[in-house]
């Protein structure tokens, strides 16, 4: 069979013909999908289930053989009915469409559906690359329409599809995308059938729609403490590159750059430290005893689990809490983490209720987080409303001196997160745990909670998960410490 442009390799194409051309003649070169793309991948799958109930009396059309789907599809097509994933090729073009609903008497609505909750341009083109397979295939196609998730749907009792998705016409728009389809389409194929890998020099579109798979690759070039770890001003970056200038020590006297970024170049130039101890000092002196230092893990699924919820809304599955009484004492840990599927919500705020007291400051990293957390808990279990109101006047965000770079150090580059704080100012991190950030948390947890995870993996993981988020909290205390330091 010939080289066919499929409708993932047509937007892959669009982002960069070089990553088109490596997927397609050195697949060995692309690095295997991670952990994250994968429960994107999951979740997009489960969307598209629900999506189905909306066209009842669709038919499933098998995927798992590629010519015996094509085929499928072509004879159904008679049969008038909405096809879920029927393959389309003609020629060298080739597309799945999630769903294929008949419209009048011999036309037909393209419906794809996906797992965000606006239309995006990459949607339309994605659209425009199916209906022109389409047409080419003989099929006259009346409207297209994106179906995405509805993030204001509240779950109340079963998932009902017809309120959890919004469809909207996207006709017009796949129109004009269409309007130079073929052309790209020609170039692309060019592309394929190419001995030589195109040279394609890095750019905003590494980034966007989506981060290039080759990213890593392609800018390996880049040396330490490059002009793409300044913070702030993508433009700036690429303006910077552009005049080859690929270093941050390299940057001339006389570009403009903002306060934070002057003390970026000038740690990288030096190897200091920028400390400012009069502004560390003011933020210290707003810490009252006990001291309660705060984390969540949460998970933000396409599919609302518990009632009460929205799409994507961030729910906790874990907590942990250090409270030092005073500035002698040591820490005490206190822990949750849900078990099984039972709704955990209700427990982690009775829980946080009797830890947290009445008094003292309660310290979190990005705090407007955990408060956003704790707003949506109390939004699904209102009879904790005043007990909220008393709780969010003593939160205080760690991350304030790093983000507004009263301390800063340059193996941060260009980023105040715990993790790059804390082992800049500590030299402990998080590289020998199992489980290395939040998503990895969220990821790990929904496995083990509603995978098909062993007894024993369901232990090594929760044992991972609570070690994972004890260090968030602790790194919090020792970094609470090292400003103190510092300050004096
Ligand atoms: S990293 Fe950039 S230049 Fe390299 S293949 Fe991807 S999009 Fe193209």
């Amino acid at each position: 069979m010939p080289q066919l442009l499929s409708k993932s390799k047509y937007l892959s194409g669009l982002q960069c013909p070089k990553l088109l051309w490596t997927m397609i003649n050195q697949p060995g070169s692309m690095p295997a999908v991670d952990t994250v793309t994968q429960f994107v991948f999951d979740q997009g799958h489960l969307v598209g289930e629900y999506a189905r109930q909306l066209f009842p009396d669709g038919i499933d059309i098998p995927q798992d053989d590629f010519m015996g789907n094509i085929f499928a599809a072509k004879k159904l097509l008679a049969a008038r009915k909405p096809l879920f994933e029927a393959g389309i090729l003609s020629g060298k073009i080739y597309s799945r469409v999630d769903i294929l609903n008949p419209v009048n008497e011999d036309e037909w609505e393209i419906v794809e559906m996906k797992s965000s909750t606006s239309v995006k341009d990459v949607h339309i083109d994605d659209v425009a690359f199916q209906k022109c397979c389409c047409e080419k295939a003989g099929l006259k196609i009346r409207t297209c329409k994106l179906g995405f998730i509805n993030n204001q749907y509240v779950k109340n009792g079963e998932i009902d599809p017809q309120e959890l998705f919004l469809l909207e016409d996207i006709s017009t728009r796949v129109e004009e995308a269409g309007g130079s389809i073929e052309e790209r389409v020609y170039d692309l194929l060019e592309v394929i059938s190419s001995r030589t890998c195109p040279e394609v020099i890095i750019g905003q579109h590494c980034l966007e729609p989506y981060e290039c798979a080759l990213r890593a690759e392609c800018w390996a070039f880049l040396p330490e403490n490059s002009i793409f770890d300044l913070r702030g001003g993508k433009t700036k970056r690429f303006s910077l590159y552009q005049q080859g200038i690929m270093s941050i020590k390299d940057i001339p006297d006389d570009t403009p750059l903002s306060r934070q970024q002057q003390i970026q170049r000038e740690c990288v130039i030096t190897g200091n430290t920028h400390v400012d101890k009069e502004e560390i000092r003011l933020f210290l002196d707003t810490l009252k005893y006990p001291l309660y230092y705060l984390d969540f893990e949460t998970i933000a699924p396409a599919i609302p689990i518990y009632d009460g919820m929205r799409p994507y809304q961030a729910t906790p599955f874990q907590f942990s809490l250090h409270i030092v009484e005073n500035d002698e004492s040591n820490p005490a840990h206190h822990s949750f983490l849900a078990e099984e599927t039972e709704d955990p919500r209700p427990r982690i705020l009775y829980q946080l209720q009797s830890l947290l007291g009445s008094e003292g400051s309660i310290i979190a990293y990005h705090a407007g987080f955990e408060e956003g957390v704790l707003r949506e808990l109390v939004e699904a279990f209102p009879e904790y409303t005043d007990w909220l109101r008393g709780i969010l006047a003593r939160m205080v965000d760690l991350l304030s001196p790093f983000s507004n770079f009263h301390y800063y150090h340059a193996s941060q580059k260009d980023t105040a997160s715990l993790k790059k704080v804390l082992s800049a100012m500590t030299g402990k991190g998080y590289e020998e745990m199992s489980i290395g950030d939040g998503m990895d948390a969220s990821i790990a947890y929904a496995r083990i909670t509603y995978g098909s995870a062993t007894d024993e993996e369901i232990a090594r993981v929760r044992a991972d998960l609570i070690e994972y988020c004890k260090l968030d909290t602790e790194g919090m205390i020792w970094v609470v410490d090292e400003l103190k330091r510092l300050s004096n």
